[in-house]
């Protein structure tokens, strides 16, 4: 008897897991394709009030530029695959995996 229940209830979970999954995969594209243009202050804006790259730089120039950033639901979760591969990740602190653990 608890066998059974057992089973229908692991049948239940591994339904949930598959439409998170799927969720998770749609929501890893749009992180993916929103690009990180705009969702960081531009450097050399802050420091001189202007910007060679005018309006084709990549960040923002100022607060109302700024874009919202999509965060993977799993953000800073996991480790990061690069940093446990023992290579320098090249999203740096921008990853949406964790470097170590105190972050
Ligand atoms: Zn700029
Ligand atoms: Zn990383």
């Amino acid at each position: 008897m608890k066998k059974i229940n057992n089973n229908s209830a692991n049948l239940q979970l591994g339904v949930q897991v598959s439409s998170d999954w799927r969720r998770e995969k749609a929501i890893e594209l749009d992180v993916y394709n929103q690009g990180m243009a705009k969702t960081e202050l531009c450097d050399t804006w802050e420091e001189i009030g202007s910007c060679p790259y005018g309006e084709h730089c990549q960040f923002a120039h100022g607060i109302t530029e700024l874009r919202p950033v999509i965060r993977h639901p799993r953000y800073k979760t996991q480790a990061c695959r690069m940093v446990l591969a023992g290579q320098i990740c090249p999203y740096g602190h921008r990853c949406h995996f964790r470097h170590s653990l105190t972050e």
